[in-house]
């Protein structure tokens, strides 16, 4: 099997798993027990911490450990605009994009249903990118906070987030990203972005499922969203999952410590993965920015057939991958993203992604992209349309 999926999970690499296996078993203690199990276990929190704060060029104290990256979006989104309109009532509006994944829009959604906010909807252009000018277009006095994404999930597309986050804070407004995709392609020096809050997602990274990282900025001020012995510094309270958060750590220090490397050559590969696919298969559009996208992302629409047709014939090849995101499997909506980019719906139901982790070859994906070429035509021949 030839698996290109990555963007929806990964396997947990084996130094992860090696790292984290004595707090499951022997090293099990309780960070807040005062002896020396729940020393040694609090001594490894704090080290994870530390770990991942060298990632992102911050402070240890600026990370919270969630139980992943919907929670750090929550979080991120209904914490610090809570936070802000508790401290003054004008403060009632988000501004987020149009391509976010479900967890920062859907917290969005709910501080409109039950806390008074409005949601201002920034556009993105046919790449799927956020331009300054069109976030420019909706800030006000009274928005509380920005969230846009630094890479899309469905379409790879990588916002320009240093000046997006530049415009937000010239008006006083904190910045927050989700960074879950970008994270091990893409720099995450937090100072560099110039972010205020940023989420990471660990099973994206070889990391179990169920761990996820937010940072915010020192003296950005987060409403808990969970409430109880104020483990987290407060942010987030719950016995901390000290194994999953020795994980994540493991897997961000591997997957950076030759990330600029790696994603030179896996560009290069989906490169030419991109063009055997456009050249081979008549009618193929690649969806999302053509160069300003993740390293490890060639998404596309195949008019003419269905996404999940496609799906399911390439997986008879051996070629498990996905139809849009993995969040939004099941719904036969057309994905919102797409829709977004101002692709048709009945086209948009024709997508397919391909998503890649550090292990992928040269010969994975010249077998895939003969695969893909045979699965369209066979769905064409057998007239397999969406709808
Ligand atoms: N944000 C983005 C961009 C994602 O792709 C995902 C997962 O697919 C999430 C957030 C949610 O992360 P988790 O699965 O850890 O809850």
């Amino acid at each position: 099997m030839i698996f290109l999926d990555a963007a929806a999970t990964t396997p947990v690499r084996r130094e992860v798993l090696e790292a984290m296996w004595p707090y499951l078993t022997g090293d099990f203690g309780n960070p807040s027990s005062r002896h020396s199990l729940g020393d040694s276990a609090a001594r490894a929190l704090a080290d994870a911490r530390k770990t991942v704060a060298a990632v992102l060029g911050c402070r240890p104290g600026e990370i919270t450990f969630t139980s992943g990256g919907t929670e750090a979006d929550n979080l991120a989104v209904k914490g610090i605009a809570l936070a802000r309109q508790a401290a003054d009532p004008a403060l009632n509006r988000v501004a987020i994009s149009a391509v976010e994944h479900p967890a920062v829009e859907e917290s969005a959604r709910y501080l409109e249903r039950f806390h008074g906010f409005t949601v201002d909807v920034v556009p993105v252009d046919g790449n799927g990118t956020v331009t300054p000018e069109a976030l420019a277009a909706v800030l006000r006095d009274e928005t509380a906070l920005v969230s846009i994404m630094y890479a899309n999930n469905e379409v790879g597309t990588v916002q320009p987030v240093a000046e997006l986050a530049a415009l937000a804070k010239g008006r006083g407004i904190p910045f927050h990203t989700d960074a879950v995709q970008a994270a091990g392609w893409l720099p995450l020096d937090v100072k560099a972005l110039g972010v205020d809050a940023l989420t990471i997602s660990g099973h994206k990274l070889g990391a179990p499922k169920g761990n996820g990282v937010l940072f915010v900025r020192g003296r950005t001020r987060t409403e808990p969203l969970l409430h109880g012995g104020g483990q987290e510094r407060g942010r987030r309270s719950g016995t901390e999952n000290v194994a999953g958060a020795v994980a994540l750590a493991t897997a961000l220090t591997l997957a950076h410590a030759d990330r600029p490397a790696l994603a030179a050559r896996v560009t290069g590969l989906r490169d030419r993965f991109v063009a055997a696919v456009l050249d081979s298969v008549p009618g193929a559009l690649l969806t999302g920015h053509p160069s300003e996208r993740l390293p490890s992302v060639a998404s596309f629409c195949f008019p003419g057939t269905s996404g999940e047709s496609v799906l399911l014939e390439l997986e008879r090849q051996g070629v498990v991958c996905s139809s849009g995101s993995a969040c939004a499997a099941g719904s036969d909506a057309p994905s919102p993203v797409l829709v977004a980019l101002g692709i048709e719906a009945e086209v948009a139901q024709t997508a397919v992604r391909f998503s890649f982790d550090s292990s992928v070859t040269a010969a994975d994906l010249e077998a895939a992209a003969a695969a893909v070429t045979a699965a369209v035509g066979s769905v064409r021949n057998l007239g397999l349309v969406a709808g």
